[in-house]
C-alpha cells in the first residue's frame, strides 16, 4: 500500500513526490476495481471558453461525458452506483452546484468535436455541404464556411478531404449547432497558424455574443493562452488516475504547467521547467554545408500550382524549422529534395538519403509496433535506442500492441521513431506534433535536437506549433505566397529574422510573458502590437 487508497493502492508504480490533496477525498467517478479514477471535474461557465491543458488518458473525455449526462459518475461507489440526486448531493455548494442539477433534470445538450477527425470518413458517407447542412441549428453556416475556407471543398467527398480540411469541416459542424454546452477535443491537428488563430476567434465569439459554454482541450500553448478564459489543469498516471485541479487564471495555469509546479495545489508534475529564451537563441549555426542547393521551380497541372524555391543551404548538424500556410508548396519542396518529384527547372539531384516522416501517417498494417520497428534498424532494443529512442517517445507501453490498434497520438510517436532510426544523411518530420500532448512534444523535441546533435545529423522540421518550432530550431526557412496558387520560399535564415517574416505575412505579433518570458499572442491593435509591428519585432521582443 503507498498510503493513498484506502484499502490499497490499485496501481502498481505511483511516481509522485507529493500526494494529492484529491487522492484522499472521493474520486468522482471510478471505473471499477483497479480502474481508472478521476478526480475533480471542469466547471463550464456561460458565456467562457474553459480550458483544460493536461496528457492524454487523464480523465478528459470522461469528465466530458459526465458533464454531457452521458455517464453517470458513481463517486467511486462502482459497486452500488449512486443516483443523480446522491451526485448532486456531493456537489451541493461547489460552482457545478446549478450545472449537476441541469443534467438531473434532462436539461443539458452538448455538441462535441471529437479528437481524431481522421476518423469521421469512417462514420459519414456524403460530401461536405451534406455533412454540415444536418448541423445547421444556428443559421451560423454561411460565416462559418467563409471565415474557415471550406468553400472550395463543399461538394467534395468528405472521404477524399485533407486533415486540414477535415478538421475545419468538423470544427463548422461542431460550431454551427444550437446546445448549452460545446466540447471541442483539439481544434489545431493539421491547421497552420492562421487558421488556428481563425478558430480561435470563432470559438471566442460564440462563448461573447451567444453566451455558451465552451470546453476546449488544447495541446498548442499559445493558441490555448488566446482562446480560453480560464484554466484547468490535469495531472495523475494517465490510464490510472487523473486529477482536475478547479480552475486557474489561462496565464497562472500556463506558467505553472510549464515550471512543473502547480502552486495551490502543491504538486510538482515535473522535475525539470519547460524554458523559453528571451531574445533570438542559437545564432545561425555556421558548421560545414551538407548540401547547397540550386533555385527550383515545380508547378502542378496547367500551372494551377507553382512554387518557386530560392537556392540556399542547408548545414551539418543543424534543426532547419519550416513555416509557412497549408497548400503553399512545403510537401512538395520535401518532394523535390527526396527525388519524388522532377522540378521543372533546376536540378535537384541531391544525392542525399533522406528519412521521411509525411504529415499524415498512414502506417496501419496488421503488425505488433516492436515487429515493425525492429525491421527497420538493427539498432531496435539497444540501450543507447532505447535511451535515445524508446523511452523520450515513450514507446515501452506500445511495444506489443498492433499498429492497426494505435490511437492518433500513439501512431504519431511511432512514426517519428521510426523516422529517426532509419540510418540517413538527413531527416525530415512533417507535423511531428500533431495529436501529441504537451509533455510529448517536449520529449518529442529534445529527443529530435538530441539524436541530431548525438548523431552529427540533420533535421528539418514542418511544425505550425510556435512554441515547439521555437524550442527546436536553430534556423528558420519561410514559405510564403497565395496558398493553392503560387508558392514562393526563401532561403533558410536565422530564427530571429526568419520568425520576423513569417510573422509579419500573417500580422501576429507576440510579447514575452514577464514572469516566465513564454511567448504570447498580442490582441489584434492593441498597444504592443501596433509597436513591434512598427519595430519589425514580431517575435523576440523584449
Ligand atoms: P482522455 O480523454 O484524457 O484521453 P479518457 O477519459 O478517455 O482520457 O480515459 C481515461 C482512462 O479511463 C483511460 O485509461 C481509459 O482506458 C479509461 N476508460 C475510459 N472508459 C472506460 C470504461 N468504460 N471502462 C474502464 N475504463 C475506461
Ligand atoms: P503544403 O505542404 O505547404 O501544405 P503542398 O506542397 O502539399 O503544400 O501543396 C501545394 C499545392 O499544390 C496545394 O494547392 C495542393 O493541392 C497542390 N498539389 C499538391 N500535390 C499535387 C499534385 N500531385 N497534383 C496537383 N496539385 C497538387
Amino acid at each position: 500500500s503507498c498510503g493513498i487508497c484506502v484499502e490499497k493502492c490499485p496501481f502498481d508504480a505511483i511516481e509522485i513526490i507529493n500526494l494529492p490533496q484529491e487522492l484522499e477525498d472521493e474520486p468522482a467517478h471510478r471505473y471499477g476495481e483497479n480502474a481508472f479514477s478521476l478526480y475533480g471535474l471542469p466547471a463550464p461557465q456561460e458565456g467562457q471558453v474553459t480550458g483544460i491543458l493536461g496528457p492524454n488518458g487523464i480523465g478528459k473525455t470522461t469528465a466530458v461525458r459526465i458533464l454531457a449526462g452521458e455517464l453517470e459518475p458513481n463517486l467511486g461507489r462502482y459497486e452500488e452506483s449512486p443516483d443523480w440526486d446522491d451526485v448532486l448531493e456531493a456537489y451541493r455548494g461547489t460552482e457545478l452546484q446549478d450545472y449537476i442539477a441541469d443534467i438531473r433534470d434532462g436539461e443539458i445538450t452538448v455538441a462535441r468535436k471529437p479528437q481524431y477527425v481522421d476518423q469521421i470518413p469512417n462514420q459519414f458517407d456524403g460530401n461536405t455541404r451534406q455533412l454540415l447542412e444536418q448541423t445547421d441549428e444556428r443559421d451560423a453556416l454561411d460565416n462559418l464556411v467563409e471565415r474557415l475556407s471550406i468553400g472550395p471543398v463543399m461538394d467534395q467527398a468528405i472521404e477524399d478531404l485533407s486533415g486540414g480540411e477535415l478538421q475545419r469541416v468538423a470544427l463548422a459542424a461542431t460550431l454551427a449547432r444550437d446546445t448549452d454546452f460545446y466540447f471541442l477535443d483539439e481544434i489545431t491537428p493539421y491547421l497552420d497558424i492562421g487558421q488556428r488563430v481563425t478558430a480561435a476567434r470563432l470559438i471566442r465569439e460564440l462563448a461573447e455574443e451567444e453566451g455558451k459554454s465552451m470546453l476546449v482541450v488544447e495541446h498548442d500553448l499559445a493558441i490555448l493562452d488566446l482562446l480560453a478564459d480560464t484554466l484547468h489543469v490535469a495531472y495523475g498516471e494517465p490510464g490510472a488516475y487523473g486529477v482536475i485541479t478547479p480552475p486557474k487564471s489561462v496565464r497562472n495555469g500556463i506558467n505553472e504547467y510549464l515550471a512543473g509546479y502547480l502552486d495551490n495545489e502543491n504538486m510538482r508534475i515535473r522535475q525539470n521547467p519547460i524554458e523559453f529564451e528571451e531574445h533570438a537563441p542559437r545564432t545561425a549555426t555556421h558548421g560545414d554545408v551538407l548540401v547547397d542547393y540550386p533555385d527550383l521551380t515545380k508547378s502542378y497541372g496547367d500551372g494551377e500550382f507553382s512554387l518557386e524555391v530560392e537556392g540556399g543551404e542547408i548545414h551539418r548538424n543543424e534543426v532547419l524549422g519550416i513555416v509557412g500556410p497549408n497548400g503553399i508548396g512545403k510537401s512538395t519542396f520535401a518532394k523535390l529534395l527526396t527525388g519524388n518529384l522532377e522540378p521543372d527547372t533546376g536540378d535537384a539531384d541531391l544525392n542525399l538519403d533522406i528519412s521521411y516522416k509525411p504529415q499524415y501517417v498512414t502506417i496501419d498494417q496488421p503488425m505488433r509496433v516492436d515487429a515493425f520497428l525492429s525491421s527497420i534498424t538493427d539498432q531496435f532494443g539497444s540501450s543507447y535506442w532505447n535511451t535515445e529512442i524508446a523511452q523520450p517517445l515513450q514507446l515501452e507501453r506500445i511495444m506489443e500492441q498492433n499498429l492497426s490498434d494505435l490511437s492518433g497520438g500513439e501512431r504519431q510517436r511511432v512514426a517519428i521513431a521510426a523516422c529517426l532510426s532509419e540510418s540517413a544523411d538527413l531527416y525530415l518530420l512533417d507535423e511531428p506534433s500533431a495529436h501529441l500532448d504537451v509533455e510529448q512534444r517536449v520529449q518529442a523535441t529534445s529527443a529530435i535536437r538530441r539524436y541530431a546533435e548525438q548523431q552529427d545529423s540533420t533535421v528539418m522540421v514542418i511544425d505550425h506549433d510556435t512554441y515547439m518550432i521555437d524550442l527546436l530550431a536553430d534556423r528558420l526557412m519561410v514559405f510564403d505566397g497565395e496558398p493553392a496558387a503560387h508558392g514562393h520560399a526563401g532561403q533558410p535564415q536565422s530564427m530571429r529574422n526568419g520568425m520576423n517574416e513569417f510573422l509579419a505575412n500573417l500580422e501576429v505579433t507576440f510579447r514575452r510573458d514577464e514572469r516566465t518570458s513564454r511567448p504570447r499572442i498580442n490582441k489584434p491593435d492593441s498597444q504592443l502590437d501596433r509597436e513591434q509591428k512598427r519595430e519589425g519585432e514580431y517575435y523576440y521582443a523584449p
